[in-house]
C-alpha cells in the first residue's frame, strides 16, 4: 500500500455506513440521484440550453464571449457533457453484454488490470482518473473482455463518488455474469483533492468490493497478489 492511499472497503457502504473523504466527498446512494423528468427532454434540447446556461456562467465570470477563443466553448462544453463525459447518465447508452458457455470450463480467476477510468467528481465537476481492475470467476458464463472496459466506461461517464462507481461497476459485473464472485478495485486521483482544497497532489484514493468467494481471505489474496497490492 502507497503512502497516502485512502483506503475504503464499499461493502460496508451496502449498509450506508459512509465513511467521509477529503472534502466532505459524501454521497446518499448506490444508485445515481436522478429527477424523474430525466429523459423527458431530447439530447439536442439539452444541448442547446446547457450552451445558453454555460454562457451565462461565463458571462458571470466576466470573459469576453466575442473572443475568437471563447465564443465556441459553451457549445462545445455542452456537446461534451451529453454526448461524452456524462452520457453514462442516460441508460440509452448502456452497453450490451452478450453472454457465452464456458466452453474451456476454466474456473479459475480471471483478471483483468489497469483498465482507465475517467471520470468526474460530482461534488467538484473536475475530474477523477486512475485505474480499475475487475476480476470474476464464471459461474459458467462469460463475457467478452471488452466488456469489462466498456462497463466501467459506463459507470464513469456520470457525476460520480468513487465508492459508488465502485459499487455499480461490481452490481453490473454480477448480474452480467450472473454470479456473486466478483472484485473490483479503483485506484484513483480526484483533481478536486490534487489541485485545490488540500492541495494533496500525491494522494490517491484506493476503493474495493469484495463478492461472493473474494470475501474469503485467499482468494482476494490472490487477486491483490496479481495487482501487485
Ligand atoms: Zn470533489
Amino acid at each position: 500500500m502507497k503512502q497516502n492511499e485512502t483506503l475504503l472497503n464499499t461493502q460496508s457502504i451496502n449498509n450506508y455506513d459512509v465513511e467521509e473523504i477529503g472534502d466532505e466527498h459524501l454521497f446518499s446512494s448506490i444508485e445515481t440521484p436522478m429527477r424523474p423528468d430525466a429523459f423527458a427532454l431530447e439530447d439536442d434540447v439539452k444541448i442547446e440550453l446547457i450552451e445558453k446556461h454555460f454562457r451565462h456562467i461565463m458571462e458571470i465570470m466576466g470573459l469576453d464571449l466575442t473572443d475568437d477563443s471563447l465564443k465556441g466553448t459553451p457549445k462545445r462544453v455542452a456537446k461534451m457533457y451529453i454526448k461524452e463525459v456524462f452520457s453514462g447518465l442516460d441508460p440509452k447508452n448502456k452497453p450490451k453484454v452478450a453472454l457465452f458457455d464456458n466452453k474451456y470450463k476454466y474456473d479459475q480467476m480471471l483478471v483483468e488490470k489497469d483498465i482507465s477510468v475517467f471520470s468526474n467528481c460530482e461534488h467538484h465537476f473536475v475530474p477523477i482518473y486512475g485505474k480499475a481492475h475487475i476480476a470474476y470467476i464464471s459461474s459458467g458464463k462469460v463475457i467478452g473482455l471488452s466488456k469489462l472496459n466498456r462497463i466501467v466506461e459506463y459507470f464513469s461517464k456520470r457525476p460520480q463518488v468513487q465508492e459508488r462507481l465502485t459499487v455499480q461497476i461490481a452490481n453490473e459485473l454480477k448480474q452480467a455474469l450472473q454470479t456473486e464472485d466478483v472484485a473490483v478495485v479503483i485506484d484513483a486521483k480526484h483533481m478536486c483533492v490534487q489541485s485545490r482544497g488540500v492541495r494533496d497532489a500525491g494522494s490517491s484514493t484506493v476503493t474495493s468490493y469484495y463478492g461472493g468467494k473474494f470475501e474469503q481471505e485467499a482468494t482476494r489474496k490472490e487477486f491483490l497478489a496479481y495487482l501487485g497490492m
